[in-house]
């Protein structure tokens, strides 16, 4: 993601394909130099995505199957398995217990748990992860199923608590960190625990507004300067730690 780019910001999850202006968006990525990872939720959405991004010097596109839409897309697993090879990065996947997705959790922790394994198996892929009220049971699956020498995983939207942020740690899992994370003081106080090194930002856009708008990923420099006024460092300094976290990731 780096090797020919030289990147201001970091945006390592967001979806640019619920855009209306996709294109454009790319473009400003390109012209903003935003190093942006851009998921997807079904396997069908991969191609198109892909071919989107190939001339961006800044986008990258990951494989992914939603933990939201698991019910429904599970037959769309041997899709999954045939893109994998040429899928570098692969995200939105995890787990999902909140009210409306629990009747699905045993299927998306069939598929997670199968996602996982072929990963570990094809090796140095980077994971962006889902864990919405199901963190403790994200992290029980990475430590059987997805050893930190195989690959590395991206916790996007973390709310788990301060124990489990060094869990995670503990795994070799960086985080993803958004703007309306830090709206909460209760994971203000979490994102404070993170290790540095580990820090990452996201917008996941366009499902976090600002300003009653989706956020873009350029608007990631909000969440950097928020996240540098939150640690008491000049602006530049948290803007180059994540940038230099971003490199460190994809050149493992
Ligand atoms: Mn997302």
């Amino acid at each position: 993601m780096t090797d020919s780019i030289r990147p201001r910001w970091v945006d390592f999850h967001c979806h640019l394909d619920l855009y209306q202006d996709h294109a454009a968006l790319i473009a400003e990525c390109d012209q903003e130099r935003v190093a942006t990872l851009t998921v997807t939720t079904t396997p069908k959405a991969w191609p198109c995505n892909r071919d989107m991004v190939a001339r961006s010097s800044h986008v990258r596109v990951a494989l992914g199957l939603h933990p939201q839409l698991v019910a429904e897309r599970e037959s769309e697993l041997p899709l999954f398995e045939r893109y994998l090879p040429d899928a570098r990065y692969v995200g939105e996947v995890g787990l999902d217990a909140g009210n409306r997705f629990y009747k699905s959790f045993a299927a998306q922790e069939r598929v997670f748990e199968h996602i996982l394994r072929a990963c570990a198996e094809q090796s140095g892929k980077i994971l962006t992860l889902h864990s919405v009220r199901a963190v403790s049971k994200v992290l029980g699956h990475l430590e059987r199923s997805f050893p930190p020498d195989q690959g590395r995983a991206i916790l996007h939207w973390f709310t788990g608590t301060p124990a489990e942020a060094k869990r995670a740690a503990a795994l070799g899992c960086y985080f993803s960190v958004n703007g309306e994370m830090l709206r909460s003081p209760k994971h203000r106080q979490m994102v404070m625990g993170i290790p540095l090194e580990r820090l990452l930002t996201e917008t996941d856009g366009p499902f976090v507004e600002q300003d009653g708008l989706p956020m873009r990923p350029r608007d990631v420099s909000r969440t950097v300067a928020e996240l540098a006024t939150l640690h008491g460092v000049p602006e530049d300094s948290m803007a180059s730690t994540i940038i230099q976290n971003l490199k460190r990731l994809v050149s493992d």
